[in-house]
């Protein structure tokens, strides 16, 4: 094994070992392939990592497209992007800031349009870079996030830095933000109701940022971003398209004492009352929520798999300089 390829797998094993991940579920065979997909020497992604999905290049910014899994509605109607575009200049940088900044000072800060305001602290907006390539979007704010009025900052928001972390990126470069933007009371799930009056601020958020990937935690994100109401154990593993809605489903989830269904049925009914756009699709990897993980560990294992895959077909991974 050459210095090079030896460095790539102690890097590989230290970044699962920093995502929390101790087992290794693979022969050294399949050990070495994988280093090899990660130095991009060789063997072909699709067939010959543990998962059959790990990519072949390594370096940010590279614009290799492995071969993807199939089944994924998004995979089955188109392919991904040719290439990366460029990313946008800070001029780009700074419009989208005002312009998010602009939808939280005039809209959502002083928003009532759910039960949730009621018990706030304060709104959570989200945070990170407005040109993000990936947004992670969560359920939405806890006890800390409610206290400092920032997304994913107490111990979930911990777990979720060291996903970001593994996948060779920084808090600063990725989007967070949740489908509501108040805390609900004692951390339940938010409601049909409350999502629906609420995820309209998201679909903005995302349509100012414009991310090439989007990552939802959990079931309520998966459920409201997918108009779907397939759990998050089936919806995950496999990528998705993000279709933004045309009209605003709040607007008539609220404008006349409609009472929606609950989640799941509730997203069906946001299907008959919002057009989606078949246009301008966003891949989408539905995953656990990092709260989930917390309480179930041993499924560490397959968000990795997930975030794996979203690295592979972005062309992230092991930095193997310095
Ligand atoms: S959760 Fe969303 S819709 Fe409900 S009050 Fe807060 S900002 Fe408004």
């Amino acid at each position: 094994m050459t210095n090079a390829l030896r460095k790539i797998l102690i890097q590989h094993l230290r970044t699962e070992e920093l995502f929390g991940i101790r087992d290794v579920p693979m022969t050294v065979t399949q050990a070495l392939t994988l280093g090899r997909q990660f130095a991009g020497i060789g063997a072909t992604a699709a067939n010959t990592s543990p998962q059959g999905n790990v990519g072949s290049r390594v370096e940010r910014g590279a614009v290799s497209h492995p071969t993807l899994p199939r089944g994924a509605e998004g995979d089955r109607g188109g392919s991904p992007k040719a290439g990366f575009a460029p990313r946008p200049s800070n001029a780009s940088a700074e419009a989208n800031l005002a312009r998010l900044k602009i939808l939280d000072d005039s809209k959502v800060k002083g928003c009532t349009h759910c039960e949730l305001h009621s018990g706030r602290t304060q709104t959570v907006f989200g945070q990170g870079s407005p040109t993000a390539r990936i947004i992670f979007v969560g359920e939405g704010p806890g006890y800390e996030e409610d206290k400092q009025g920032l997304a994913f900052v107490g111990p979930a928001g911990q777990l979720l830095t060291k996903m970001i972390i593994a996948m060779g990126l920084t808090r600063d470069e990725v989007y967070i933000c949740n489908v509501v933007k108040c805390r609900p009371p004692g951390n339940r799930t938010p409601s049909a109701e409350e999502i629906l009056a609420c995820s309209p601020y998201l679909h903005e958020q995302i349509a100012i940022i414009q991310p090439e990937m989007i990552i939802a935690l959990g079931a309520p994100a998966a459920k409201t971003l997918l108009n779907t109401a397939e759990s998050i154990g089936k919806l995950r593993g496999r990528f998705h398209q993000y279709h933004p809605p045309i009209s605003e489903p709040r607007a008539q989830a609220t404008g006349s004492g409609r009472v929606p269904q609950p989640l799941g049925r509730g997203t069906d009914e946001l299907s008959a009352s919002a057009a989606y756009s078949t246009v301008n699709a966003t891949p989408l990897m539905p995953t656990y929520h990092p709260a989930y993980l917390l309480r179930n560990p041993d499924d560490k294992r397959k968000v990795w798999d997930d975030l794996q895959l979203v690295m592979a077909r972005m062309g992230l991974g092991v930095k193997t300089a310095g």
